[in-house]
C-alpha cells in the first residue's frame, strides 16, 4: 500500500487501517506512516506504551540552531457507535466533495496532510529549521500515547511551535480547556427503611451537596478566549435495595478548566465548599493550554489562514482537549495551535466524512506554514 499521489489517497489509505479505539492496534498504520517518512530522509522512532501501540516521532533536522516546528496527530479512532453506516467506515468512498469513513475527520485527513506536507518540505535543498511529527496512538482514551512519551526521557526533544491537526474546518483554535473529574462520596448508616430514623441517609447527603455544587464559584476571571470554568454532575448512584436506608452515594464531577487553575486546589475548594460530610477523589485530569494571540508566530499563521477563511481568525479555544494538553507542557510552552482540515461536527459521528477542498486546502495551508519556519 506504499503508493500514494496525493492527500487524498493518502486519506483513503490511512481510513483502511481499522484503528478503532479500543483496542487501537495502530502499529500496522504508524508502520505505512513511518515508511512514508523514513523514505524522504526523515529520522523515525517507535514507541509503544503497549503491544501494537504503536506512536511514532519522525524528525527531518534543519541546518540552523532554530528549534523545529512540530506537527501532531492522531491515528487512532472511535468506535463506529451502535447505528449502522451508509457508508463502508473503512472504503474511504468518495462522493461530492466529501470522503467517508471513520476517521476522516477525525483525524487521518488532518495526518494525512501533514504527512504530504513533510515529504514537501524534505525536499527543500537545506532546510533552516527542522521539522518533526508526532502521530499518536491512543489519544482517543486520554491521550495514552502522548503520556507515554512524555515519560520517557529522551523520546521528545524541543520544539518551537506546535500544530495539532484536529478537526477545526481549518479555523485556528489558539488552545482549550482542561478537564478533571473528581468522585465525591458520602457515608450514612444503614437501617431498615421502616425505621429510617435509626440510620443516617448517604443519599439526602449527597443530594445536599449535588444542590450545593450549583452554586460553586470558582472565584477566577474568565479566560479571554477560552471563557469560564465549568462545572457538571453527570452520574449519581447510591443504595442498593429501596427497603433500607442507603448508606453509601457517590456522585460524578466533571469540570472544565481554563490556565490559570490548578486541580488539587479545586478538589481542596470543593472539599472546604462541601466540608467534612463528604470524600473527594480525584478521578483523571488533562491540562488546559492557551497561547496568546499576539504571539508573533500565531500572528503569522493567522496571515496564512485570512485569505481561506476570507475573513481575519479571531481568537477563540476548541470544545475538544488534544495530545496539546501533553505535549505543550511538557515542551515548555512553545506556541500551540490547534488546525486540521476535518469538520469539528462531523467527529465521532455515524457516516463521518472530511470535504475534499478542505483537506486540500489544509495541505496548502501546512504547507504554507512549514515553509515560512522550515526555509
Ligand atoms: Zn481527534
Amino acid at each position: 500500500m506504499a503508493i500514494f499521489t496525493n492527500s487524498i489517497d493518502l486519506t483513503r489509505n490511512l481510513l483502511a487501517f481499522n484503528t478503532i479505539n479500543p483496542p487501537g492496534q495502530e502499529q500496522e498504520c504508524a508502520k505505512y506512516l513511518a515508511s512514508l517518512l523514513e523514505s524522504v530522509g526523515f529520522q523515525v522512532r517507535c514507541y509503544e506504551f503497549a503491544p501494537q501501540r504503536t506512536t511514532i516521532v519522525a524528525r527531518l533536522s534543519g541546518v540552523s540552531n532554530c528549534l523545529p516546528l512540530c506537527f501532531t496527530g492522531h491515528i487512532d479512532t472511535v468506535p463506529l457507535g451502535m447505528t449502522a453506516w451508509s457508508r463502508d467506515p473503512l472504503a474511504g468512498e468518495i462522493a461530492d466533495d466529501k470522503i467517508y469513513g471513520r476517521g476522516s475527520t477525525d483525524m487521518k485527513s488532518g495526518v494525512a496532510a501533514m504527512t504530504a506536507v513533510a515529504r514537501q518540505i524534505a525536499q527543500l535543498p537545506t532546510p533552516k529549521a527542522g521539522l518533526m511529527l508526532i502521530l499518536t496512538a491512543g489519544e482517543e482514551t486520554c491521550c495514552q500515547g502522548a503520556y507515554h512519551l512524555a515519560s520517557l526521557d529522551n523520546a521528545l526533544g524541543e520544539a518551537g511551535a506546535i500544530v495539532v491537526g484536529e478537526p477545526t474546518a481549518n479555523y485556528p483554535s489558539i488552545g482549550h480547556k482542561g478537564a478533571v473529574r473528581f468522585e465525591i462520596r458520602t457515608k450514612g448508616i444503614t437501617a431498615h427503611a421502616s425505621m429510617p430514623e435509626q440510620g443516617i441517609n448517604a443519599v439526602y447527603k449527597a443530594a445536599q451537596a449535588v444542590l450545593r455544587l450549583q452554586e460553586f464559584d470558582f472565584q477566577i476571571a474568565p479566560h479571554s478566549s477560552l471563557g469560564k470554568p465549568t462545572l457538571n454532575v453527570g452520574t449519581i448512584t447510591g443504595g442498593i435495595n429501596i427497603n433500607s436506608v442507603p448508606d453509601r452515594c457517590a456522585i460524578g464531577v466533571d469540570i472544565r478548566t481554563i490556565p490559570g487553575q490548578n486541580h488539587v486546589e479545586i478538589c481542596q475548594q470543593l472539599q472546604n465548599f462541601l466540608g467534612d460530610e463528604v470524600e473527594i477523589e480525584l478521578l483523571n485530569e488533562v491540562q488546559s493550554i492557551a497561547t496568546d494571540d499576539k504571539n508573533e508566530w500565531v500572528q503569522s499563521v493567522f496571515e496564512v489562514l485570512e485569505p481561506y477563511l476570507k475573513t481575519q481568525p479571531v481568537a477563540k479555544g476548541a470544545t475538544f482537549f488534544t495530545d496539546a494538553s501533553v505535549l505543550t507542557p511538557k515542551f515548555g510552552y512553545p506556541p500551540t495551535i490547534i488546525l486540521g482540515p476535518g469538520e469539528p461536527e462531523m467527529a465521532h459521528k455515524t457516516d463521518e466524512f472530511c470535504h475534499i477542498s478542505k483537506l486540500e486546502e489544509g495541505v496548502e495551508i501546512y504547507r504554507k506554514i512549514a515553509e515560512a519556519w522550515c526555509r
